[in-house]
């Protein structure tokens, strides 16, 4: 059976390159960094190395990359960090109500810590409004976090109007990158940026790491206290291998990202069209302004959860939504966010494409999916929600007869 892994925005392999570049820092090269003989300084050449293809990926200086355990813990750092650090300043937070989980705890506990926040909505395409952000300014506001792009509808927001807004007001910006870089440019100057976050499982990287880019000058405070590693921001032994095989990634995607934008972004609007073929389908998220490589689709009388098992059944890996909001039956923030209703958030179905996906998977999905989705409505137990879909499918039925 063919199998189609169309989740990457959940996660992505690792590309073979960069577990080749991993491998000789489990056995040969595990030298601690912070050693001083020169057997453990060849592990600290290549963490620095990597942190410079990091920094030339996202147009910054090396020395403003910090090395962490991943997206979450870099948001984390970034909101709770800047939070703490400048609370003497304002207990003001700005971001988004599309945010992934990992900046939305950690704003609702901040919240707790007695921190205010305001959660931004967005228009049905999920674009936060820039007029209206700059209304809800306060005097004490010392932090906007905005979301370059959305993990799951693949709205891309105006970032870079953002920044320069942020700039002039003087509020540090923090925006979460983990669906753009090594996908899309991503230039921390152009975007007026003093924070962002990168994870390298989103990259084809190894899991477990990424990091936070902070602008030189900005005012944090660490998380995790310790030997004083990563410029006293966050203590503990370097995951060299991991920092070294992100590195990598960071490197490929330098290289390769244009030519495979442009590729994923004909499967994608190829993906789109078929799917909105079947009869009550729609896009979720903007035409424009868009990942390469998001495609989400809400199909009514529909349930996601069981949409996701009968294409596992034949070898497709989609997603609803998000792979968190997936876990409880609580419907998306995210599509609740853009408007819909609970029974839509449910129908909908997320395909995120990558580096191996082909024009035959495309077919593959397109050939499979309305045969699953016809089959489904079939037993929809949301049948009886829907009057407008029993009487469709009562006339359907007297058009055979
Ligand atoms: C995956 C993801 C994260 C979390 O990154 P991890 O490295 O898995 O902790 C944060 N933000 C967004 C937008 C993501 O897609």
């Amino acid at each position: 059976m063919r199998r189609v892994y169309m989740d990457h925005a959940a996660t992505t392999p690792v590309d073979p390159r960069v577990m080749e570049a991993m491998k000789p820092f489990f056995s040969e090269k595990y030298g601690n960094p912070s050693s001083l003989y020169s057997f453990a300084q060849e592990a600290k050449k290549a963490m620095e190395e990597a942190r410079e293809k990091i920094a030339d990926l996202i147009n910054s200086s090396s020395s403003e990359v910090i090395f962490t355990s991943g997206g979450t813990e870099s948001d984390n750092l970034a909101i709770k960090g800047v939070a703490f650090a400048n609370k003497k300043k304002g207990k003001h937070i700005i971001t988004s109500s599309i945010e992934h989980h990992a900046v939305l705890h950690p704003c609702e506990w901040l919240e707790k810590m007695g921190f205010e926040v305001t959660y931004l909505p967005v228009d049905n395409k999920g674009f936060v409004s820039v007029d209206k952000l700059e209304e809800e300014i306060r005097n004490d506001t010392i932090l906007i976090s905005i979301m370059h792009a959305n993990n799951e509808i693949g709205t891309i927001e105006p970032i870079e109007e953002i920044g320069k807004i942020a700039k002039e007001r003087g509020i540090y910006f923090h925006t979460d990158a983990v669906q753009t870089v090594g996908k899309i440019p991503v230039d921390v100057e152009k975007m007026n940026v003093d924070l962002l976050t990168i994870s390298g499982h989103k990259m084809y990287g190894p899991k477990g790491v990424g990091a936070l880019y902070v602008r030189k000058g900005t005012k944090i405070t660490p998380l995790i206290h310790g030997g004083g590693h990563e410029r006293n921001l966050r203590s503990g032994t370097e995951n060299v291998s991991g920092i070294v095989g992100f590195g990598k990634a960071a490197e490929l995607a330098a290289r390769e990202m244009d030519k495979e934008a442009k590729r994923l972004v004909k499967l994608r609007d190829r993906l789109i069209e078929g799917a909105l073929k079947i009869e009550n389908s729609w896009l979720n998220g903007p035409r424009k302004r868009r990942l390469p490589n998001n495609v989400n689709i809400g199909f009514k009388f529909i349930e996601g959860e069981s949409l996701i098992l009968e294409l596992d059944f034949s070898g497709i890996y989609a997603n609803t939504g998000s792979a968190c909001s997936s876990k409880s039956l609580k419907p998306s923030h995210v599509l609740t966010a853009i408007g819909l209703r609970p029974e839509e958030t449910h129908g909908s179905l997320r395909f995120t494409l990558g580096k191996q996906n082909s024009d035959e998977d495309v077919d593959y999905v397109l050939e499979v999916l309305p045969n699953v989705v016809e089959r489904l409505r079939r037993i929809s137990p949301f049948k009886k929600d829907f009057g407008e879909y029993e009487e469709a499918l009562a006339k359907e039925q007297s058009h055979k007869h």
